[in-house]
């Protein structure tokens, strides 16, 4: 049980970035299938209601499979494989109903290394699972659980569950997945485990390969962070917040929008905020994104001056980046290979 503690971002094993920068073809795409959500947990911008998501033209939708097939297939271009490619974003995958369609064609192409599904796990019924394994499943699930009970779910997540039947829904996927070899990570926030951590360890440790806890920090404008924000990681150590100024992620990664816009990083949520978009995969292929004017000046802004746009100023994100992936010491030299 206690080697299965563990924390999410240090099992993300990835080479260290500054070693293997630039790169030809980009290490992750993250993919948001859907951005409706069946939950309404309290510290995400589902939470707002329709007019405020409105007013940061966040709209509910599903990504189209014929975008998410243009977008699997210009993958082609790149000279190598897509480390990962991640179905995750501000909705909940398991909405969109051709998920299992996408996973299919995605591993079909042979074009990425690794998929891996971020999920509240909430719609992952016996049924589903079989479909994913059907389309030649996964190799990893993150799933967000919102608490420790189904009074948790109704608190923090604003849902009513059946939280024995959730359970077995996980151990059922758990149990499917040893063959395809799936890795199963179970994380929480810890302010939603009111304390109960080892009950917390107890449910999802057997049913889970890896268990983590993890801390909120103030991601969306508008939501109400009181009470929510810990510091304290899976093991209880304090979190050491890193004060970094030079964005990796526009250097390894690209993000497309459920409507297919693509954006430099992983911090989609202010869709008024168009800074950091790059292009639109219903008019471009990835690789021309990629290798295009609008994310070299980005990059190269970046590398520059660190956080210039406006939406870099108040990211939360950046100081919470996996070791591997922090390029502020190496930022001279990565000067002179970009700029
Ligand atoms: S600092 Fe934040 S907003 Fe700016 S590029 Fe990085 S992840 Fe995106």
């Amino acid at each position: 049980m206690e080697e299965k503690r563990t924390m999410w971002r240090s099992k993300q094993r990835r080479e260290k970035l500054t070693e293997i920068l630039p790169l030809s073809t980009p290490l992750t795409i993250n993919v948001e299938i859907s951005s409706s959500c069946n939950l309404r947990c309290c510290y995400c911008l589902q939470s707002l209601d329709k007019c405020q998501k409105e007013k940061q033209k966040f709209l509910p939708r599903n990504m189209e499979y014929n975008i998410f097939k243009k977008l699997v297939d210009g993958c082609k271009q790149f000279d190598r494989k897509i480390k990962v490619l991640k179905l995750c974003g501000l909705g909940e995958p398991l909405i969109n109903p051709r998920l299992e369609d996408m996973i299919k064609y995605a591993n079909e192409s042979g074009y990425f290394e690794k998929i891996i599904l971020f999920s509240n796990g909430v719609l992952l019924t016996p049924e589903r699972t079989d479909k994913i394994m059907q389309s030649g499943g996964i190799d990893s699930v993150l799933l967000d659980i919102q608490g420790i009970s189904a009074d948790d779910y109704l608190r923090y997540a604003g849902i009513t569950i059946d939280y024995e039947k959730f359970i077995e829904n996980i151990q059922y996927f758990f149990a499917q997945s040893r063959e395809r070899n799936t890795e199963v990570f179970a994380k929480a926030y810890r302010f939603a485990l009111n304390n109960q951590t080892e009950r917390f360890f107890e449910l999802f440790a057997p049913i889970a390969d890896y268990v983590s806890i993890d801390n909120i920090y103030e991601v969306f404008k508008n939501v109400d962070y009181s009470g929510l924000i810990t510091t304290q990681d899976t093991f209880g150590n304090e979190i050491d917040y890193k004060n970094t100024e030079y964005c990796p992620q526009p250097l390894f990664l690209l993000a497309v929008n459920a409507d297919g816009t693509i954006e430099a990083c992983c911090n989609t949520q202010d869709r008024n905020e168009s800074d950091l978009v790059i292009g639109d995969i219903r008019n471009e292929t990835l690789y021309h994104i990629w290798n295009g004017k609008r994310l070299k000046f980005i990059r190269n802004s970046i590398l520059r001056n660190g956080k210039v746009f406006p939406k870099c100023k108040d990211c939360k994100l950046i100081e919470n980046f996996a070791d591997s992936d922090i390029i502020d010491t190496n930022i001279e030299k990565l000067r002179q290979v970009y700029l």
